[in-house]
């Protein structure tokens, strides 16, 4: 995917914004300006965790996904729905009334990324037996991903070079489908049904191709709750189903309980992931096995684009595991066998800002926005359009800002300005 154009889900609507600068100060990327009234984003630092468009109180960050009218391109349809749909709704007893409501909306077919993601666990766990990366991280959350690429790309030889269960989900239920149907691949659209942005990036800039699409959990909420009292299909009942270990991946630390492991860390919320990653990246966590971030708190549950709160989510998520879990006798459940064509290419670094491709160039800039940088008062206020003292100071070299865009430097300046005056008028 590295090379090829990196598409950004999150998007700005100019006309709502008005400048607040609430959406800056909590960008966990640093990449948002506000300049003439306006947001803007960074696209080359911009990871599509979401944050920006939870908490923008004017509604003026949006998070594109597919319309449900989309699947109507491909002649036979499979939706992939995320085991934090089941968190959805509170009642639901099983997730065959999920499943069948799904195919109500004109799926041809439904795959559990649950499903998928039991072949992961299995994987994961033979990876760990095989490779000396310590320790190995987490390639779920498309967000974390990013987030090492851009500013991490020291622990790219970290990240497990798995497919996500959305692509191992959109490439089963695709091969499955074309084998018991007989019909060619190209005629099969695969659409996640996603609870984040960063998966909908992740899909659009084509890294494994297998998934079509995105519907935003939000979006088809309501259609699926009126159907959710329908009679379970007989397509749904004949089919194989996730363990309760895969549906458990809703919530963060899902992945961790499946690979049975005792060394290992789950994080989420993308600024502790970066905290964490920073004593990674120190050396500090070097005998950690295997480390899963989730970009959202409380795991996919957290996503900005379901429709549940997080918390009652997770606990719908947790009465379901524990009814499954019942069903299964309580057993660990019999994983599938590890698959060598779910492995992938290692992960680049992305294309990121740069000061200059010259060098020596870069490092005099390097020099000059340190000592900008001391001649700010340091209080990060995001007044001025950048977040931070230091992101003026670079915005300033790199021509996109000027030193007067500080209050405090325009204050003095117009201190100054002032007593020349009175200077003159006393001459
Ligand atoms: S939070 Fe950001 S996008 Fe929303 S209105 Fe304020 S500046 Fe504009
Ligand atoms: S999606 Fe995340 S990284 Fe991108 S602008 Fe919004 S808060 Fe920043």
């Amino acid at each position: 995917m590295d090379k090829k154009q990196i598409y950004h889900s999150v998007k700005l609507e100019k006309d709502k914004c008005v400048g607040c600068t609430t959406c800056l100060k909590r960008c966990p990327m640093e990449c948002i300006r506000v300049r003439n009234g306006k947001a803007s984003i960074l696209y080359e630092l911009c990871i599509d965790c979401g944050v920006c468009v939870r908490i923008c109180p004017h509604n003026a960050k949006v998070a594109q996904t597919d319309p449900i009218n989309e699947i109507f391109r491909y002649k036979h349809r499979i939706a992939l729905p995320a085991p934090t749909l089941y968190g959805q709704f509170r009642n639901v007893t099983s997730v065959d009334h999920v499943l069948s409501a799904l195919l109500s909306l004109g799926f041809s077919d439904v795959f559990e990324v649950a499903r998928a993601a039991d072949i992961v666990s299995a994987t994961m766990r033979e990876l760990l037996k095989t490779t000396t990366a310590r320790p190995l991280i987490s390639s779920a959350c498309p967000a974390v991903v990013a987030l090492i690429q851009v500013r991490f790309p020291e622990l790219l030889p970290n990240v497990a070079n798995v497919l996500s269960p959305k692509e191992v989900a959109g490439k089963m239920a695709k091969e499955e489908y074309s084998r018991e149907h007989n019909v060619p691949i190209e005629e099969i659209g695969a659409f996640f049904i996603t609870p984040c942005p960063a998966k909908m990036a992740s899909i659009h800039s084509g890294r494994s191709g297998y998934v079509d699409g995105a519907i935003a959990i939000q979006d088809i909420y309501g259609l699926l709750s009126s159907q959710l009292r329908q009679p379970v299909s007989e397509k749904i009942r004949k089919k194989r189903h996730a363990s309760w270990q895969g549906v458990n991946w809703a919530t963060y630390g899902g992945e961790c309980a499946s690979l049975h492991r005792s060394n290992t860390l789950s994080v989420d919320g993308i600024h502790n992931v970066i905290y964490a990653l920073e004593e990674i990246e120190n050396g500090k966590l070097d005998d950690l096995e295997f480390f899963e971030g989730s970009a959202c708190e409380g795991g996919c549950v957290g996503g900005p684009l379901v429709f549940e709160n997080a918390f009652v989510a997770q606990n719908t998520v947790r009465k379901l595991v524990e009814r499954m879990r019942e069903e299964d006798g309580d057993l660990p459940p019999a994983l599938p066998a590890p698959r060598d064509d779910i492995l992938t290419d290692p992960c680049a670094p992305r294309d990121t800002l740069k000061l200059s491709d010259n060098i020596a160039e870069a490092i005099s800039m390097m020099e000059r926005i340190d000592e900008l940088t001391k001649t700010f008062k340091g209080l990060d206020c995001g007044s001025c359009g950048s977040p931070t003292c230091r992101t003026l100071a670079e915005d300033i070299v790199l021509g996109y800002a000027k030193e007067v865009d500080c209050v405090f430097k325009l204050k003095e300046k117009v201190e100054q300005l002032a007593r020349q005056m009175v200077d003159l008028t006393n001459l």
